[in-house]
Parts: C-alpha cells; structure tokens; sequence
C-alpha cells in the first residue's frame, strides 16, 4: 500500500471518524498518522491520533483494513499529537521502575520543592 493510498484512506475515514466523547465529527487536519503497518497486499494497520476540535479531547484509533473491510478502535488518550511521536519508540516501563516508583511515593514526604531542587 502507497503512502497516498493511507492518505486517500484517512480522507475516506474522516467522513465517517466521530469523537467519541461529543460525536462531532473529526477533520483531517487535526488527524496525524503516528505508525502504518502492511500485511500482504489488501491488509493493513493504521495507527491514527486526532484531537476534537470542539471538545479538545484525543483519541487514537487502531484502523485495521482487510480487503473491503475496515474496523476502528477508538480509545480517549491525554497524549497530544507531539507525546505520540516522542513515546512510540519508547521502552516500556520494567517492572524495577514500577517497584521504584512505588517505593519512592510511599517514602515521600510532601515536600515537592525538596525533591525538585
Ligand atoms: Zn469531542
């Protein structure tokens, strides 16, 4: 699949895209391809970001196309359109820094100017 071909596709799908906490419904410009994924030659994955221009809230929806199929998976993300591109090649968190973390919190005495400086 060309990179026009997922252009002509999210412009197809902007027609149908709605938000899922006002259903108003999503623009292109506003709509920002993060990962494209192919498998064979009718199959593909699109990883989509897009913030609602009326209530401002994201989302990131999984655009699986199969032949003359597509299903989409919203889901409502605090991350903008910049985080996804800084966090999509990111490690996941091991569970050491959790525990850390963890340890951390319980030890921490409220003095956030302390633990700044
Ligand atoms: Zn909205």
């Amino acid at each position: 699949m060309k990179k026009n071909d997922f252009q002509r596709i999210m412009e197809m799908l902007s027609f149908v895209l709605r938000c899922p906490v006002c259903s108003y419904k999503y623009n292109l410009e506003r709509t920002k391809i993060i990962e494209t994924k192919e498998e064979g030659q009718n199959e593909a994955a699109i990883l989509v970001h897009s913030d609602c221009a009326q209530c401002k809230s994201s989302v990131v929806f999984s655009i699986i196309i199969s032949g003359p199929e597509i299903f989409s998976v919203g889901m409502i993300t605090d991350l903008t359109g910049s985080d996804t591109a800084k966090f999509s090649n990111a490690q996941p968190l091991s569970a050491d820094e959790v525990l850390e973390m963890h340890n951390f919190v319980r030890a921490f005495d409220g003095d956030l100017v302390k633990v700044l400086s």
